[in-house]
């Protein structure tokens, strides 16, 4: 099984490295998005703690795949996140503070104006079940013969789901211009990779679909960014679909309302710091000559400044009236359901009728 690293935990770079490693503006942008997502993340993680806001599922760790994947992406291609794929999101246009609206149980959080993230899909909380849509999008793309790719990502958790083998089995048989991204962050909420599956990889899972599967380090933003960008052209150029694995870790709980302490170790956790995908590619840029304490000190101040303003403008959102949450069920919402719609709206915010 193939697995790729580049930059290793200190950020010492090896083997040859992709062409986009030699436009410094590019490599900036990346790791300005990796700390504003970490930021944004931070602040999500303590509105709730606070009470301002819902469970919330944090991508501590996890900031160098949504990043290589927002960045390996044509506009024109397709983004199936799951949650935790933040930076992707972000990077295609979804402003900071839709994902805390969205983590407010907000309907609004998901409406996406601009473009690309306008033709995305939102983030998928329920496992694996945005993988079989990603077929029927993919299938799409294919009948009307153009020139798009599907990126369909999901954890580890959800490759244990039947619609994930479902999925990679239509994939292949039907030949279609997908590429499946898995995050392993080892853990399932407080189920360890190694108890929901037999397999060594699950970068070999590919193999029982027939298409290509490989690791690739996803703390190594520039490794996981060339080894998607090339499975993305492949399935452009018809060399139909392919999974990435891609490995890295969840430092942070499975989301606000769990406590990891209950079932893993502590000193695993510190272990995987180590490796931490922010601290390597700081390093390896600063090695270049691509940044310096200065730049740091300017992107840290600007990333609070963003993270904030995004934090007000969730706060300031007048909310949405209670019968809101009738309307992103259907087009046209059935008789029972206009009935309760009017129930709900004459009740009032408070329930009561006032
Ligand atoms: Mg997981």
């Amino acid at each position: 099984m193939c697995y790729t690293q580049f930059l290793d935990a200190d950020g010492t770079a090896s083997g040859e490295l992709p062409d986009f490693a030699r436009d410094a503006q590019e490599l900036r942008a990346m790791y300005r998005l990796m700390v504003t997502t970490r930021l944004l993340d931070r602040r999500a993680v303590s509105l709730q703690r606070t009470g301002q806001l819902g469970t919330y599922a944090s991508g501590l760790g996890q900031e160098a795949i949504g990043t290589a994947a927002g960045f390996a992406l044509r506009d024109e291609d397709i983004l199936i996140p799951a949650y935790r794929d933040y930076a992707a999101q972000f990077k295609r246009g979804v402003p900071l503070q839709n994902v805390l609206l969205y983590w407010a149980g907000d309907e609004r959080g998901m409406a996406y104006e601009r473009e690309p993230a306008r033709h995305d899909f939102p983030l998928s909380v329920p496992i694996a079940t945005q993988v079989p849509h990603a077929i029927g999008v993919a299938y799409a793309i294919r009948l009307r013969r153009q020139p798009r790719v599907v990126l369909a990502c999901c954890g580890d958790g959800a490759t244990s789901k039947g619609d994930f083998y479902e999925a990679i089995s239509c994939a292949k048989v039907w030949d279609l211009p997908i590429v499946f991204l898995v995050s392993n962050n080892q853990w399932a909420i407080s189920m360890p990779v190694a108890r929901q599956t037999g397999a060594q990889t699950l970068a070999q899972k590919a193999i029982a679909g027939g298409m290509p599967g490989e690791q690739v380090d996803g703390n190594d933003v520039l490794a996981t960014r060339h080894v998607l960008a090339r499975a993305i052209a492949r399935a452009r150029d018809g060399g139909g679909p392919s999974l990435v694995e891609a490995l890295t870790y969840r430092l942070h709980d499975h989301t606000t309302a769990d406590d990891a302490r209950r079932y893993r170790a502590e000193d695993e956790v510190q272990a995987a710091w180590a490796r931490c995908p922010i601290k390597r590619y700081k390093a390896w840029l600063e090695a270049q000559g691509h940044w310096d304490a200065a730049a740091e000190g300017a992107l840290a101040a600007e990333a609070a400044a963003e993270v904030e303003a995004a934090a007000r403008a969730y706060l300031g959102q007048p909310a949405d009236p209670p019968e809101a949450i009738f309307d992103s069920l259907y087009a046209e919402l059935p008789r029972a359901l206009r009935w309760q719609r009017e129930q709900v709206r004459a009740r009032g915010p408070l329930g009561d009728g006032h």
